[in-house]
């Protein structure tokens, strides 16, 4: 996969994308990031590359031709129209489902904005899809974009050691993940629960998933409310009907 990243601070995004498992992954060649500096595509002996808003207001605004200047480039360079993805607060929020399809692309292109935002304009021509990382609101889509690309690319073939490495953690298959323990067997009077240290795989297995319902139930009900529940993970509740009466799945 290759995912480029427009922004005004691409060593910013650089330095984070450059190290521990994102850092062998590009090593090894399974993903390509190229983090693009928009100045470079900017407009006059300045390089200008923001303005102020039509119809009035504080701040300034992304202009829309240095934006299309750097992503014809891009796909000009690449021989392939990249997806673009534009980070904003006003977009759909990043989850996993959405993780897993962008994973899919062959080739990403994030679009960082900066100050008050972009040019509506280069974000329609190109189909820009936008993206959020949560109903909040940051300085710039830097940190937006490189956590969007951090979890992606840990989805790609090969990156991490194994798959299961992310089939078996929290949201993959919509519930959270259960706790878990390292060495020593008991730390400041605080032991590892039994079922772990019991060397019984479907003890440990069964564990695990009543950890994982209990914990999403009552952190995250949005979630439990919409996870398939078997018959096994209701006798784990101790429950046999769902809420409303019906027998679950
Ligand atoms: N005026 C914009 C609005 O109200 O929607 C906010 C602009 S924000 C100060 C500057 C940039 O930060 C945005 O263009 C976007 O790229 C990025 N950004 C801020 N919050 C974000 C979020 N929650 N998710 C993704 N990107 C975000």
């Amino acid at each position: 996969m290759t995912v480029d990243i427009i922004t005004l601070f691409p060593e910013l995004c650089e330095r984070m994308l450059s190290e521990s498992i994102l850092g062998r992954a590009r090593k090894r060649g399974f993903l390509q990031i190229r983090c693009r500096q928009l100045r470079d595509y900017g407009e006059g002996p300045h390089s200008r590359v923001d303005d102020t808003v039509f119809g009035g207001g504080k701040g300034m605004l992304l202009m829309a031709d240095p934006i299309a200047r750097c992503i014809d480039d891009v796909a000009a360079q690449r021989g392939e129209t990249p997806y673009v993805v534009y980070l904003s607060p006003r977009g759909r929020v990043l989850d996993q489902e959405k993780v897993k399809e962008l994973a899919g692309k062959e080739h990403l292109l994030l679009l960082c904005g900066h100050y008050e935002g972009v040019d509506q304009r280069v974000l329609d021509e190109y189909g820009a899809e936008e993206i959020s990382i949560g109903d909040f609101v940051l300085t710039g889509g830097e940190l937006p974009a490189v956590i969007l690309t951090d979890a992606v690319a840990r989805m790609l073939p090969g990156v991490l050691a194994e798959d299961v490495c992310f089939e078996e953690e929290s949201h993959f298959s919509g519930l959270l993940e259960y706790p878990q323990y390292t060495r020593p067997a008991v730390w400041r009077g605080r032991e590892v629960p039994e079922p772990l240290l019991s060397g019984h795989h479907e003890r440990v297995r069964l564990w695990r998933r009543e950890q994982s319902l209990r914990l999403t139930e009552s952190v995250r009900p949005d979630l439990f409310e919409k996870a398939e529940l078997t018959a096994e993970d209701l006798r784990l509740l101790g429950r046999n009907r769902s809420k409303d009466g019906e027998p679950r799945r």
